[in-house]
């Protein structure tokens, strides 16, 4: 970390993060993932000219082009910025970013959003060890007899694929498929819970199934503008802006056959 970079991983980065945000009049945000929506979101709200730079199309990779471009087209009416490209620290401490073509974007607070790396350096030197995660089986099970693992440390082999997914669900589903194990148990489900839920750009988003999301919706429920209660066959069905509780969500979800009971 740079000096004055900041990040939100941790309750202290938090903190340190709003009092920077009460008081920046001009922010720059590195990464168009959730994260950085969210942190964008909530400075726009603060009062601040919020400018998201990324090399990628925002959201696009994590929730496909439709969803991704119903919250930007938000995010644009809430007055972010976007610049598609890569971004460089400048500044000691840091106090804005350079662009692909050499132009600076100065700025009160400039905060890192560009992912998360799991925590298991103090497992290097066994058999655990893996910068892409503890890779776990159906049953939260690792390569190492009795030794489980859960959240947002572990990963899952799919399609031969390591890969993790570092959310909240995933992080509780995990947990309890573990517990069980260590208990001799049979696991009630399984150790993907395919549901995940953000806040962005003053529209809340729930969704059940699997992201991100290839083709366009069927508007089950109309909320106008976009919003509404959104299927994906096959894939995914989505509250966007609506109140949907998670219990009907999930019910919507398998009724619709997107996940098994
Ligand atoms: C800012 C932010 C916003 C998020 N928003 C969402 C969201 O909207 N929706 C969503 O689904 N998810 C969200 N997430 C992700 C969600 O918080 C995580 O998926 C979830 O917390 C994972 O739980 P966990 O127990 O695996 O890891 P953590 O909650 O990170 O807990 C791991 C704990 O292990 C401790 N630890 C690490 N190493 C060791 C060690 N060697 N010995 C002992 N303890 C150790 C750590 O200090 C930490 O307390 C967000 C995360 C962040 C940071």
């Amino acid at each position: 970390l740079q000096e004055g970079e900041l990040v939100l991983r941790t309750v202290e980065d938090a903190v340190a993060l709003r009092a920077r945000l009460s008081a920046a009049s001009s922010v720059v945000v590195i990464g168009a993932g959730f994260l950085g929506l969210e942190v964008a979101t909530a400075a726009a709200g603060a009062g601040a000219s919020v400018c998201v730079v990324d090399p990628d199309p925002p959201l696009q990779r994590l929730l496909g082009e439709h969803l991704a471009g119903l919250l930007v087209e938000r995010a644009v009416w809430a007055g972010i910025t976007f610049h598609r490209g890569p971004a460089a620290l400048v500044g000691e401490p840091v106090g804005g970013v350079r662009l692909a073509d050499g132009s600076v974007i100065e700025a009160d607070a400039v905060v890192s959003c560009v992912g998360d790396v799991p925590a298991s350096g103090w497992l290097d030197g066994t058999a655990l060890a893996s910068p892409h995660g503890i890779e776990i089986d159906g049953e939260a099970r690792t390569v190492l007899p009795g030794v489980y693992a859960a959240g947002d440390v572990a990963a899952v082999r799919r399609n031969g694929v390591l890969s993790r997914g570092p959310f909240w669900a995933n992080a509780v589903a995990q947990g309890r498929v573990a517990a069980a194990g260590v208990l001799g148990h049979r696991p009630a489900h399984g150790v993907v819970d395919h549901y995940f839920w953000t806040d962005l750009a003053g529209v809340q988003v729930k969704a059940v199934g699997a992201l991100p999301l290839r083709g366009r919706p069927t508007v089950l429920e109309d909320g106008g503008d976009g919003t509404g209660l959104l299927a994906w066959e096959g894939q995914a069905v989505v509250a966007l802006g609506i109140k949907r509780s998670v219990p009907r969500l999930r019910k919507d979800a398998q009724q619709l056959g997107i996940v098994t009971p």
